[in-house]
């Protein structure tokens, strides 16, 4: 079968290998789509290897069940699927509380648990073997969306589901990078709260491509965009401020819009540092404002999220390419190329 793989650093290229053997607890999924991430971007770019080389990419996996190992129950051949992209231990105090996304088994405090096309072959290939435990059921699902929900839509799930509490009638969520998962952002929030919503973006054309879905747009390079957003929420602020860039800009933006005893939530990675003033005339951030870098999201985010998916309420713009076009997909997404989430389609 063919397969995208890290042969060498820097270097991704579509090979010939052979076809998944099952492991004991596995399917082998014949993938009908995979999403594209900046991940896979950066693990092509990278100077060095981020994943072991030889490394299948693509955490967005959608497919169909090829084939069950023989310890294996409730899974049968032809079910669609979608997989879980966090590879917990599933029997530790997190795990069992259904926080896998904080496993306790991943070896250090800093890592998180084990995920296709990182630490095993991913989804950019004809079939790849998961742990039957970590899928979902897709039935009645595009396959092109369900293959995008496990990241660009788990994601920014999770940090909404998460804070919940915060987003009532007349409440205000912000939305800083309405890429691919800030698109998603924008869905989830109005498939699931009352919350105002409003975009952020030094885009003007990512402004414009949820410009439709939002309250508000408001340009990042605006000089006057605090005051916009501070305006349109009354001068109180966001209840909710979710971060899809991380970097030292939006992370001020963030302390200055969020509202007190607000969240601020940064799946974002994008290196920046956050600058926790304590003055009490402080005028970079309210009282009682948290603060979490999030990751991924947990199993039952991915169960409710594939539910919002099948009753056709996530509104998202997908850009779909052949698998023959693996790389193109990879190329535009590192020229900032594609207008909403890149999606390989068979
Ligand atoms: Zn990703
Ligand atoms: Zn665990």
């Amino acid at each position: 079968m063919r397969a995208i793989k890290l042969t060498e650093v820097g270097t991704v290229r579509e090979v010939e290998v052979d076809r998944p053997r099952l492991q004991h607890g596995e399917i082998l999924v014949q993938v009908t789509a995979a999403g594209v991430c900046k991940t896979d971007v950066s693990v092509r770019s990278a100077d060095r290897a981020l994943v072991p080389l030889g490394t299948t990419l693509g955490h967005e996996i959608a497919g169909v069940v090829a084939e069950v190992a023989d310890d294996v129950e409730g899974t049968t051949v032809g079910d669609a699927v979608v997989v879980y992209p966090v590879w917990a231990c599933g029997v530790c105090v997190m795990c069992v509380d259904g926080r896998q996304n904080a496993c306790r088994s991943t070896g250090g405090r800093l890592r998180v648990p084990s995920a296709p096309g990182m630490s095993h072959d991913g989804g950019m290939a004809e079939f790849v073997a998961v742990p039957a435990r970590w899928t979902v059921s897709a039935h009645d699902v595009d396959p092109a969306l369900a293959a995008v929900l496990p990241d660009a839509g788990l994601v920014p799930y999770h940090a909404v589901s998460t804070q919940l509490h915060l987003l009532r009638p007349g409440s205000t969520a912000v939305v800083v990078g309405v890429g691919g998962l800030g698109q998603f952002a924008v869905a989830i929030l109005r498939a699931i709260t009352p919350a105002r919503i409003i975009a952020v973006d030094a885009s003007p054309r990512s402004l414009e491509a949820v410009g439709g879905r939002v309250d508000l747009a408001v340009n990042s390079t605006d000089p006057d965009a605090v005051t916009r957003i501070l305006d349109a929420t009354g001068g109180h602020g966001a209840e909710l401020v979710l971060d899809f860039v991380g970097a030292d800009a939006t992370l001020a933006l963030d302390g200055r819009v969020v509202a007190p005893y607000g969240a601020i939530r940064v799946p974002g990675l994008g290196g920046g540092v956050f600058e926790f003033e304590t003055a009490q005339q402080s005028r970079k951030l309210p009282f009682g404002t948290t603060l979490a870098r999030t990751y991924s999201g947990t199993l039952r985010d991915l169960v409710e999220l594939v539910e919002l998916a099948r009753a056709g309420r996530l509104d998202v713009d997908l850009v779909r390419y052949p698998f023959s076009d693996a790389l193109q997909a990879l190329d535009d997404l590192a020229r900032g190329d594609v207008r909403g989430r890149a999606v390989l389609i068979r």
